[in-house]
């Protein structure tokens, strides 16, 4: 398949907005291409060569991009780097030098999409010390056959640039239409998709074999499963509304969530969004084998740091010590853990996700043999108010953040939030309560002591029926010295030069970044507001909500993906529930 069907496709799709003309574009792209290859169509549309929790990047330093795209043109590497400081966006300078270079030579090949995927993979593949002649030999012989506009996004592809906000359920809508002739068929795509995090494998086998492929899509080991979500909840009463009679009551430990996929004796790792973790935690790759009893396994656990004298659960915080690169086995030892298994997908080739959470349960039990380190997660069958009460305050009394209530039936629901399982955590009981988790899209700078830095920062809320960050507020309290720099360091790569798409707000940033970073927000209140976009309309025609007095908690959700932040769902809850309780306070 030629490479400028998907060239000319994303030069659609970067003139426009609108969500309905880029899912049309795609699905035009999807109908010609053969099923074959359509998983790497996907990937390279997300600017990716495999799913992300593979961990296969394309990584080309901007150096060597430039000295490819030198040799290519044939202009030196000065005059690149000169373009390439006035426009900004390597990919523009690539198309633009390749322009007046096609004006004097032929070009002699088309390029295909497997050739542009091959030699991508093989760069990625590349190691050791000639590997950057290497990538530079392969770039530069690609942009060499490629038309400006095909090198354009080439360059911007291998520069990690390619920032058209083509959003997973964007292509998840356009795949149900290309391949079963309607987008009512999402959800079954979505669960394809959330029973296996590669849309790679979802577009193949719809591709292929429409519909029927989706009806028996399995779990498999090493791709991770799209977590389950909780409902917030600020009551035992509301539990007992949702739940019916009897409910499991587990501890709600503060730690990092972990899932588990071993293979006799190949164990990994991933986060809660998904990223291959394993390097973090030699000790459970290296210990856990003696407390399983199966062969194959996926499971579910709360690693939580803890104090090896007195037992006791640390905060989060202390586990974060051991996100670095170096010195890993020193972390190990200074922030010991245990690992808290709370559920099972897969066990000897047969998926759970089917099997109510009762019968999970029991398996659980019976495959994990406690010790120091491994344990199963507290659990206590409760009915009344009284014993939910009881449940959570030993659980606070063990250092935990509160309770996670769990339905007896329920199956376990790939990447949905929903009302099987509850949370309920003691700061719900008061006031907005809960704190919120939002993007950073853009920044304002620093006056005074901030100057140089950022002062304040645009966050977002994301809108799941859009696919949308509409805005929510602006924060510049609860920073120190040393989170505004870890602030700016961090943000710095993640600048755009033009508002991404995905961005929704009335507000003007100096700065626009990528809505990739997640952080955690308390406020006294959610207002309605003209100027932020979050649920506009939703409640009242014209309006959008804000929060209050916002305010940074220090805590940086490093574990979360920008689809995993506080929804606007979540958000008009938040604000009715907020309402009744002032309306309740009148009436008392
Ligand atoms: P989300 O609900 O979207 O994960 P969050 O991380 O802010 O957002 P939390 O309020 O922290 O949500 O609650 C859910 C998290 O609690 C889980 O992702 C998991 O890491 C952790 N957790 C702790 N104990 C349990 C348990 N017993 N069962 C399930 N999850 C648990």
């Amino acid at each position: 398949m030629k490479f400028s069907l998907v060239a000319d496709t994303l030069s659609y799709m970067e003139n426009t907005t609108k969500r309905l003309e880029l899912t049309q574009h795609l699905v035009d792209l999807f109908k010609i291409t053969p099923h074959e290859i359509i998983s790497k169509v996907v990937y390279l549309l997300q600017g990716k060569l495999r799913p992300d929790h593979e961990g296969i990047e394309i990584g080309i330093a901007e150096k060597i991009a430039i000295r490819a795209l030198s040799k290519s043109a044939g202009i030196p590497i000065v005059k690149i780097e000169h373009e390439y400081k006035k426009m900004g966006d390597f990919g523009q300078v690539a198309a633009k030098v390749l322009e007046q270079k096609t004006q004097t030579t032929f070009i002699t090949e088309d390029i295909t999409v497997e050739r542009v995927y091959d030699t991508l993979y093989r760069i990625a593949e590349l190691k050791g010390a000639r590997s950057q002649d290497m990538k530079m030999k392969y770039i530069s012989s690609l942009l060499n056959d490629a038309t400006p506009v095909e090198a354009g996004f080439i360059a911007k592809i291998i520069t990690s640039n390619l920032r058209l906000g083509i959003a997973d359920y964007t292509i998840l809508d356009a795949l149900a239409i290309a391949f079963t002739g309607s987008k009512e068929n999402r959800p079954m795509l979505e669960h394809a998709y959330n029973v296996c995090s590669d849309l790679g494998r979802v577009a193949n086998g719809v591709a292929k074999d429409g519909i029927l492929s989706l009806k028996n899509f399995q779990v498999s080991i090493f791709s991770p499963i799209r977590p389950m979500l909780a409902e917030r909840i600020k009551s035992p009463q509301e539990a007992r509304e949702k739940m019916g009679p009897q409910f499991a009551a587990e501890y709600k430990l503060d730690g990092e969530r972990v899932q588990l996929h071993m293979q006799g004796e190949r164990i990994i790792l991933y986060s809660r969004s998904l990223e291959n973790i394993t390097n973090y935690y030699p000790d459970i790759v290296e210990r856990i084998d003696k407390s399983l009893h199966a062969h194959e396994l996926i499971l579910e656990a709360e690693a939580v740091a803890v104090n090896e004298n007195t037992g006791e659960f640390l905060p989060f915080q202390e586990l974060m010590h051991r996100r670095r690169k170096y010195k890993i086995a020193k972390a190990v030892q200074d922030y010991p853990i245990t690992v808290n298994f709370f559920d099972v997908m897969l066990l000897d080739g047969k998926s759970c996700l089917n099997m109510p959470y009762k019968e999970r349960r029991r398996v659980l039990e019976s495959i994990i043999k406690e010790d120091s380190f491994a344990k199963i997660m507290p659990m206590k069958l409760v009915k009344t108010d009284g014993e939910v009460e009881d449940v959570l305050e030993n659980a606070i009394n063990v250092g935990c953040e509160g309770l996670m209530l769990k339905q007896l039936e329920s199956p376990y629901r790939a990447g949905a939030r929903a009302s099987n399982w509850l949370k309920l955590k003691r700061e719900y009981r008061n006031e907005l309560g809960d704190s919120l988790d939002l993007v950073v899209i853009g920044a304002f700078y620093g006056r005074g002591r901030r100057t140089g830095r950022y002062g304040a920062l645009l966050l977002a809320a994301y809108d799941e029926q859009t696919d949308t960050f509409p805005s929510i507020c602006k924060v510049g309290t609860g920073f120190t010295d040393e989170s505004l720099d870890q602030f700016y360091q961090i943000l710095s790569d993640k600048i755009t030069i033009k508002k991404d798409p995905r961005i929704d707000t009335g507000l003007e940033a100096d700065v626009w970044f990528e809505p990739e970073v997640v952080i955690e927000i308390v406020a006294s209140e959610i207002t309605l507001s003209p100027i932020h976009k979050a649920a506009m309309d939703k409640i009242r025609k014209g309006s959008g909500l804000a929060l209050r007095f916002p305010k940074f908690t220090g805590r940086i959700r490093f574990e979360k993906t920008s689809e995993n932040a506080t929804t606007v769902d979540e958000v008009v809850t938040l604000y009715n529930n907020q309402k009744k309780i002032v309306q309740d306070e009148r009436q008392n």
